[in-house]
């Protein structure tokens, strides 16, 4: 075996994976720079770093499931005024997750619950936090087949397992008693461990109805409201406003 092909191999046996690719790279452009020793290993480390945090950057992010990416940049304040860019940017330093503090979303369709959830999350990641975006559908879904369906039981561990968890949409379709009991498990087990992100159509004294269970629905209050911050968002559906016409195009 030839020298680089040693490197390489090396390479592999230390775990140093994308130097294995690079360095040719890094060896032509040291001869031609006539880069000396000492820049020549930093440089070699330092871009093993950064491939390295770009892939687990790329892997929580898919680990994440959001459905969409939307970033705070794309928020536009002043249409959503029940919430301003000065709130947003003291949540963006995400101190509120080492804390397990909560975020409570509530208000009608439109007006952006989803994108301030996502573009939070999305800044969870980037700054190396596991986070995990479901809907409330799906989590329910998840959480009545996780014994017999491995799929599921995967994306529990990973929620149960993460500093953050968005569970988007509570309050659109009602929850049956056993679903209610199954989410009321899920919020203690997360409580005080993670930080969670809710957003929901419906006020607080709409979730007695929702799970059709006032003792329930007031113990899962209880460990939400703990540690949280509340946003009450109204004002117009930014769909609804900035309503697209295929005709009109
Ligand atoms: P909600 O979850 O409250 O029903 P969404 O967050 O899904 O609403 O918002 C609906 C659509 O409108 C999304 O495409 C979102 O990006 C966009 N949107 C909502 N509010 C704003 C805003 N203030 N600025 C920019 N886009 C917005
Ligand atoms: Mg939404």
């Amino acid at each position: 075996m030839d020298k680089l092909e040693r490197i390489k191999s090396y390479s592999q046996t230390l775990g140093l994976y994308s130097l294995k690719s690079t360095i040719e790279q890094h060896i032509q452009s040291a001869n031609e720079k006539e880069v000396a020793y000492q820049e020549f290993l930093l440089n070699v480390f330092e871009s093993e770093i950064v491939q390295r945090e770009r892939k687990r950057n790329e892997s929580r992010l898919k680990s994440a499931c959001f459905p969409l990416i939307k970033r705070i940049e794309e928020f536009d304040f002043q249409f959503q005024r029940s919430i301003s860019q000065k709130q947003v940017n003291r949540l963006l330093e995400l101190d509120w997750i080492d804390k397990a503090f909560n975020l409570i979303f509530l208000g009608p369709p439109g007006v952006g619950k989803s994108h301030l959830a996502i573009a939070l999350g999305y800044k969870a990641v980037e700054s190396g936090y596991k986070v995990s975006f479901t809907t409330m559908d799906n989590l329910i879904y998840m959480l009545k087949t996780q014994e017999i369906s491995r799929k599921s039981k995967t994306r529990m561990n990973n929620i149960l397992s993460s500093s953050l968890v968005i569970i988007d949409e509570v309050g659109y379709l009602p929850i049956n008693r056993e679903e209610a009991n199954l989410f009321f498990k899920l919020v203690s087990a997360l409580h005080e461990q993670a930080s969670l992100i809710i957003t929901s159509n419906k006020g607080f004294e709409g979730w007695t109805e929702l799970m059709g269970d006032a003792a329930l629905a007031t113990a899962v209050l209880d460990r939400l409201s703990h540690k949280c911050e509340l946003f009450n968002m109204s004002g117009k559906s930014y769909r609804l406003e900035f309503r697209k016409s295929i005709l009109n195009e």
